[in-house]
């Protein structure tokens, strides 16, 4: 297969043309066939895991706006200014219209498309030669659609016999993931959006939906029932200056008082003992730890007072239907998993699952993390099944077509292993898809340190002006969301269309698009019948048969369009009785013996602690609305850039910015043992004294966080780090 590959590899001109009119195999990128041929085309955001419908007006069946599906179920007719804006990067005067190759001068040049491809697997097949298909790995995304994320899995390990790939999503839901899995006996986030309507009470921890969520911070204003609605942040945030009640707990001590409040719970006798009895596994064990936990033991610790940690358990107490709700402050943290645990257990232990406006609820991050947390093909054997067991491994080649021999039998490195196994030598050949490491991973200057080491990075995305595509040595240009078809899964497991409503400029292609070509220079044509993304859509439903998220019961897309996109499970045979539906309401979890496991462990401190040198805690989250992560893409609109900072600023107490000699809008230097940035201050007590907060979406905020992980996610804790500030000249003004 390889002297075949290489012999169509050498046809440059012909291949040339065949590649950019593909009208055949995964032929995505370029068709005008396959443009939406209607007057409007409704399709799923693709921005955060909201996952709200928007309706492309067309022109010839080219999109020419946007606006918010009012008849979704999801966003009701709302969108936030990311949705409204999201055609304006696909637009952007610097998308990648040509391959690129690094020239033997360092600079990356145009080429056609099979010298790019001609180039990336004679790169990586020396590498494998030399050091064996160990030394070959991928990053992804949660960015691409479903049956993307199924080929690349499925080329990569099964195709071109790599054993390590993750995703960007180890880098916002691993912690959810592993703390369902452990707790539930699957990654089975339970709530629908419907909850948020129905809750008395809702818990929000480290999430702040006012602006990273907005839609669904909308659907909360539509709550019917005067709910109280608690934050637990350190700052106090959009959503916390909307809450009836807002915990400032000190950074990192959530596990602690999580744990203090349970202990109040169980002290007084606040369990829903039947509940416990018949669901869960545990309890017993974790009532005995909690006797360390009790207020006045770890109020100090917590920042708060004792009657504090008691008065939200007795709002816990109190309410019928109590929603925990969690994103980054939680996940991304050096323990994590037990954080998110102890939401799990506060919720089991007062009945508060599987009823509506019930449930311990993460909300995801990206539009299609819940997709990647299944079909990555990564941590998890496609749906969700498990690379260790020799049963999953059996079942997934038989619906495959493939040997069973060709599945490895260890899931991968995560993310930082990953970057490790470079630093160490034993990785060499990279290939990342559809996301900016060179911004967004931890600790910036280790890591461009380590992509320096790589014998071949290989890079594919929209634009070849990002921090990591400038580091390639091949860049592959990708049609953009859009521009391309298949499905989204949301953060209430809601699977829905994106569609394709532009063409992808010059010769950029479909991801999936790319991954068959790939695949065909490699020599591996696995999968022959994979035309179209809905042929892997067949496919990634027989995958799900039998698994706690099988959809074997949606017929094809079209089904999806007509019901207003399907929440998993839907099994065969099954009707879809209601536009939500929530997990466990049978109270049978995936364990074997059906049961809720309750997980505990003791805190620990972070790992780096503030100083005499560097005196000051460092936070990072979400800066606007207007604002997603690395901004590669919101970056590219003038509107959203006008609803955004000018510039890196970062938010301070009246006391330390007093104490640093700074007012507000004056220039700073953040300086971590790792690095520094320079960024104007905002002056507030919305942060509290010994905290400094900077959004994430400054190339330079990774220069300051620390490099510690969760021991069971490996999800990296960007939210706490010692920092010093010191006055910086304005970089505008004239000297
Ligand atoms: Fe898109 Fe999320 Fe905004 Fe909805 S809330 S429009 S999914 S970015």
């Amino acid at each position: 297969p390889r002297r075949a590959a290489d012999a169509w590899l050498q046809r440059d001109g012909p291949l040339t043309r065949e590649l950019l009119r593909a009208p055949g195999a995964f032929g995505l990128g370029q068709v005008p066939a396959r443009l939406a041929p209607e007057a409007t085309a409704r399709l799923i955001c693709g921005y955060c895991s909201t996952g709200c419908a928007l309706t492309a007006h067309l022109q010839g069946g080219e999109a020419v706006n946007l606006s918010p599906d009012p008849d979704y179920p999801v966003n009701l007719g709302m969108a936030c200014p990311k949705g409204w804006e999201a055609l304006a990067p696909l637009d952007a005067p610097d998308r990648a219209t040509r391959p690129l190759v690094r020239n033997a001068a360092g600079v990356l040049e145009p080429v056609p498309w099979p010298v790019a491809l001609r180039t990336f697997v004679e790169r990586f097949r020396a590498v494998e030669a030399r050091h064996g298909p160990e030394a070959m790995a991928f990053l992804s995304t949660g960015q691409i659609p479903t049956e993307e994320m199924v080929a690349l899995g499925t080329l990569a390990k099964f195709g071109m016999g790599m054993i390590h790939g993750d995703g960007n999503t180890r880098q916002c839901m691993a912690t959810a993931a592993v703390a369902y899995k452990e707790a539930f006996g699957f990654d089975a986030p339970p709530y629908t959006y419907a909850d948020f309507e129905a809750s008395d009470v809702l818990v929000f921890v480290g999430s702040n939906p006012c602006i990273a969520h907005p839609i669904l911070w909308e659907r909360v204003c539509r709550n019917p029932h005067s709910p109280e609605i608690v934050v637990v942040d350190p700052r106090k945030t959009e959503t916390a200056m909307a809450a009836t009640a807002h915990y400032a707990i000190q950074p990192k001590s959530d596990l602690a008082f999580f744990y203090g409040v349970a202990q109040v719970l169980v002290e007084r006798g606040w369990i829903d003992r039947d509940y416990v009895e018949h669901h869960t596994a545990g309890y017993a064990a974790f009532a005995e730890f909690l006797g360390d936990y009790a207020p006045e033991r770890v109020a100090s610790q917590c920042g708060v007072g004792a009657s504090e940690i008691e008065r939200l358990a007795e709002t816990i107490h109190a309410g019928e239907r109590v929603s925990f709700w969690w994103t980054m402050g939680v996940n991304q943290s050096h323990e994590a998993v037990r954080v998110a645990q102890a939401l799990i257990n506060t919720a089991l232990m007062t009945g508060n699952m599987g009823r509506p406006g019930t449930g311990a609820n993460s909300i995801t991050g990206q539009c299609n993390a819940m997709g990647s947390r299944l079909f990555s093909n990564t941590t998890n054997l496609l749906g969700g099944h498990d690379f260790a067991n020799p049963a999953h491994r059996e079942k997934v080649a038989g619906v495959l077509g493939i040997d069973a021999a060709l599945i490895p039998d260890t899931a991968s490195d995560s993310y930082d292993q990953i970057l490790a196994g470079v630093r160490e030598g034993r990785i060499k050949g990279l290939w990342i898809v559809a996301t900016n490491s060179a911004h967004s991973w931890i600790h910036q200057n280790e890591l461009r340190r380590t992509l320096a080491q790589l014998d071949c990075l290989v890079v594919q995305d929209l634009y070849a002006t990002t921090e990591t595509a400038q580091l390639a040595d091949v860049f592959l240009p990708a049609a953009g969301w859009g521009e391309k078809e298949g499905t989204f899964i949301n953060s209430e497991r809601r699977i829905g269309r994106v569609r394709k409503v532009k063409r992808a400029p010059g010769q950029a292609l479909a991801d999936f698009h790319i991954f068959s070509l790939v695949a065909k220079a490699w020599g591996c044509d696995l999968f022959p019948t994979w035309k179209a993304p809905e042929d892997v859509f067949t496919v990634l439903k027989e995958l799900t048969r039998g698994q706690p998220c099988d959809i074997t019961g949606i017929r094809d897309y079209r089904a999806l369009e007509e019901a207003g996109g399907i929440q998993w499970p839907l099994r065969e045979g099954e009707t879809l009785a209601s536009h939500e539906r929530r997990l466990f309401e049978d109270g049978a979890y995936a364990h074997p013996d059906g049961r809720a496991r309750f997980c505990f462990e003791a805190p620990r401190p972070p790992e780096e602690a503030p100083d005499a040198d560097y005196p000051l805690v460092l936070l990072t989250g979400r800066g606007t609305s207007s604002q997603w992560h690395t901004e590669t893409r919101t970056g590219k609109s003038a509107v959203l850039r006008k609803l955004a900072p000018a510039g890196p600023v970062f938010e301070v107490h009246p006391d330390d910015a007093r104490a640093a000699g700074l007012r507000g809008g004056d220039f700073a230097r953040l300086v971590s043992r790792r690095g520094e940035m320079r960024a104007r201050a905002v002056v507030t007590p919305n942060v509290a004294a010994g905290q400094v907060f900077v959004p994430m979406h400054d190339a330079a905020t990774n220069q300051l966080t620390y490099p510690a992980f969760d021991p069971y996610s490996r999800q990296p804790s960007y939210k706490y780090a010692a920092i010093r500030l010191e006055p910086a000249s304005d970089p505008s003004s004239k000297p």
